[in-house]
């Protein structure tokens, strides 16, 4: 690639061993930090700032604040046994000083009446305002303020301290500034770049609240919605350099509110110097999917008739007609499958928004003009749904339908594998088993994958490798978790999105309440009573840990005891269970020779029974939101009234409780899935298979939507121009070393 720099090394991307003082004990504890290569270090930002160049009135001092005072000893209580109290007064006020350990030296210089200095991190609470064990001097005539200013001080790991991290930190940034004085590779960003912004547009997109629009816009330098760079606190005119270093090194205001101030503002990351780093961060994200997208569409696909007479056929035969979103999002698939560029398309919709369908009719499109269609479901019961589905669709029309799953008879898997590689079957449903290295299709024309987030890239890739020669399979994508806008564009900004936003007529709320599990006993009273009215119920058992073994006995034993007080038709599924014996039990619930249906979590996905009205979920606090909005969605499906009831364990916090009330509040997943994302972060939502996409070094993706609409727009514009190729790379190389293997940069 052409890039003037390439030929000497960057070193923000040396390891940090090639530091002085760094050796093999220090780097592994830098390691164990994140901290390997020096761009690791620089980016190690302090978590808070000490200033012991000046004494702070006890009056203003805050919880959690490290700050000098000054004052005299009022008291002394060495009666005690947690230690030694001493009271210090300032004009302002009064702080208790609090030492655990007494010794000599403490106890003579702890005299009423005597002038102290002392430094710590003020603690306020419900006891006062106290300092524990902080370092303290007696003061005495002519004695001088040290005049160090703000020190940094980093999160850290036991046995290195932090003068050592201070010391290596201010290295660092010193290697990069004398590499690079004129700041050339710093500051990738030009001019015109932030010029393009058209601001106006990226607030309204970012969809953030007043206050906070105007907050941000002022300090990245933009006023009165004009694209319009203000002088001071423009971050175009910030390097990375200058950047980095005014968040390790602030700098003293001699006015202590705007000190305050300004220490607030980097500790929230909404000072623009921070802002500089999120955008050029999130940009380098933006950039690897973009650029990897850029890549899929160099490839060729199959392009596909825009009439299917299946998907007439097929139309014709359902007892209802399609939704308008279903239609809205099929025709969007349509225009994809009808060019030679590659689909990569998400589709989001509810659970129970009748995606299935909508990927059926995908597939008719691709089948008509020839191509085989694969179906990829992560679970092996949602796996057979599908194939029930599409066998009910499929072969009645004359079109094989395949099956593969990793519990397969030996000779079934071969006699499957020769069927799809001789394209005796056009439809292949199946589980993880479709991506393996043996499984070859004749000619796959479109891979549909359900439930993505289930997945890793390296996994979708792997199936949509298993095209013909020179040609790249359409993809389809689909999702039931609602993804929040940012999540969105940073986990799957390489795709383009539909949602269905409908349900199908009739549904009808499912009335969610939460109950303490002390009251599970007339919980299944109530059941019971139900289910004796004709009514079907399912009831999930806790999940044990990330082991389906311990599930499954959970589950067992939940049957048992269950079985045993209650007089109606039980059935157990769980993922430990046969195929066939998991397939008739759901089969004799589906046709309402079950009263009861217990199971584990594993019914989360595509399990579709309309007459099941009830539902009872057991620690329901162990599960994410999302997770219950899904589990939730397998009721409420017929006309019947529905009911969920969430079963939590006492004592739950009060926060643990809100949270469940969320759903009893709200039936719209998106609602659920921003709150989820608000509580326990993106690995948690998308699975923790994607978190390696959202690992930020100081993004955040519910604070920083702005600046991620931001990252977006910079992002776009860099990969479309040809002559900003080495600027392209080097943001990437340098925020994501790991991204090569799925962008080939
Ligand atoms: P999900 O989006 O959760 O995968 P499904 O595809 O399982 O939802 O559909 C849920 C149910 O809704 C199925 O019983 C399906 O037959 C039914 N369904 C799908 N589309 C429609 C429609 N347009 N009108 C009525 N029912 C529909
Ligand atoms: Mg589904």
């Amino acid at each position: 690639m052409p890039n003037m720099q390439s030929n000497k090394p960057n070193p923000l991307d040396m390891p940090v061993t090639s530091l002085a003082g760094v050796g093999t004990k220090v780097a592994e504890q830098l390691a164990q930090l994140g901290i390997k290569r020096l761009f690791d270090l620089v980016l190690h930002l302090p978590r808070d700032y000490e200033d012991r160049s000046r004494v702070v009135n006890i009056n203003t001092l805050a919880n959690g604040q490290s700050a000098l005072v000054e004052g005299e000893i009022v008291s002394v209580d060495n009666k005690g046994r947690g230690g030694m109290s001493v009271l210090l007064e300032d004009d302002t006020g009064t702080v208790s000083l609090r030492f655990f350990k007494v010794y000599r030296g403490l106890t003579q210089t702890m005299m009423v009446g005597t002038t102290l200095r002392v430094f710590g991190e003020v603690k306020i609470s419900r006891y006062g305002v106290q300092m524990h064990h902080p370092e303290y001097q007696v003061v005495t005539a002519g004695m001088t303020m040290e005049s160090t200013g703000l020190q940094p001080i980093y999160p850290t790991v036991k046995g290195l301290h932090q003068n050592k991290l201070r010391t290596l930190v201010k290295l660092a940034l010193q290697t990069v500034q004398n590499y690079d004085k004129q700041g050339q590779i710093l500051s990738i960003f030009q001019d015109t770049d932030w010029q393009s912004l058209d601001w106006q547009t990226l607030i309204t997109q970012a969809n953030v609240q007043a206050k906070v629009q105007v907050s941000q816009a002022s300090f990245l330098g933009y006023q009165n919605n004009q694209a319009q760079i203000s002088s001071t606190h423009a971050i175009s005119y910030l390097s990375l350099f200058e950047a980095l270093t005014l968040l390790h090194t602030p700098p003293n205001h001699t006015d202590l509110t705007n000190q305050f101030e300004l220490l607030e503002q980097i500790k929230n990351r909404q000072h623009p110097a921070c802002q500089r780093i999120i955008i050029e961060e999130l940009t380098a994200h933006q950039l690897s999917l973009l650029y990897r997208r850029q890549q899929l569409h160099q490839h060729k696909a199959p392009k596909c008739e825009s009439s299917s007479p299946l998907a007439k056929h097929l139309l014709d035969n359902l007892p209802f007609a399609l939704t308008g979103a279903q239609q809205r999002v099929v025709n969007e698939i349509k225009n994809d499958l009808t060019t030679s560029i590659p689909m990569l398309r998400l589709v989001q919709g509810d659970v129970g928004a009748g995606k299935t369908l909508v990927a059926a009719l995908a597939a008719c499109y691709a089948l008509d003009s020839g191509w085989q269609v694969a179906i990829m479901a992560p679970t092996e019961i949602l796996a057979e749904q599908h194939l029930i589905n599409f066998k009910n669709w499929f072969e009645p029309l004359g079109i094989g339908v395949g099956w593969l799953a990793g519990k397969q008879k030996t000779s079934e898997r071969k006699e499957a594998l020769a069927a799809i590689s001789e394209n005796e079957v056009q439809i292949v449903v199946g589980t993880h088993a479709l991506f393996q290295e043996q499984v070859k299709f004749a000619k796959l024309g479109l891979a549909i994958i359900d439930e993505q987030h289930r997945f890793g890239v390296e996994q979708r890739m792997a199936l949509t490798n298993k095209g013909v020669a020179n040609s790249t399979p359409h993809q389809l994508v689909m999702t039931a978790t609602p993804i929040p806008r940012t999540l969105a564009m940073s986990a799957y900004g390489d795709m383009d999105t539909s949602i269905i936003d409908e349900l199908p007529p009739g549904r009808t709320p499912v009335k969610t309440v939460t109950i303490d599990r002390n009251r599970r006993d007339e919980v299944l009273e109530r059941i019971e009573a139900n289910c004796k009215q004709g009514k079907q119920a399912y009831w999930v058992c806790p999940l044990v840990e990330e082991s389906s073994e311990l599930d499954a006995q959970s589950a067992e034993a939940t049957f048992a005891d269950v079985s045993e007080r209650l007089d109606i038709r039980i059935g157990l599924v769980h993922g430990k269970m046969k195929p066939s014996e998991k397939q008739t039990t759901m089969q004799t619930f589906k046709q309402g020779d079950l009263d009861l249906l217990i199971s584990t979590t594993v019914i989360e996905v595509g399990v579709d029974v309309p007459n099941a009205s009830l539902m009872v979920i057991e620690n329901a606090e162990r599960l994410g939101l999302s997770q219950l909005h899904q589990l939730r969605g397998r009721v409420g499906r017929g006309s019947e009234k529905s009911f969920c009831v969430l079963l939590y364990q006492t004592p739950l916090s009060e926060t643990g409780i809100e949270r469940l009330n969320v759903l009893a509040k709200s039936n719209d997943g998106f609602v659920i899935a921003q709150k989820d994302l608000q509580i326990r972060g993106p690995g948690e939502l998308l699975g923790k298979r994607q978190t390696g996409n959202v690992g930020y070094y100081l993004s955040d993706l519910t604070r920083d939507e702005l600046l991620l609409t931001i990252a977006r727009a910079l992002a776009k514009r860099l990969i479309q121009d040809n002559s900003r190729k080495a600027d392209v790379s080097l943001l990437i190389e340098r925020w994501m070393p790991d991204a090569s293997k799925y962008t080939n940069v």
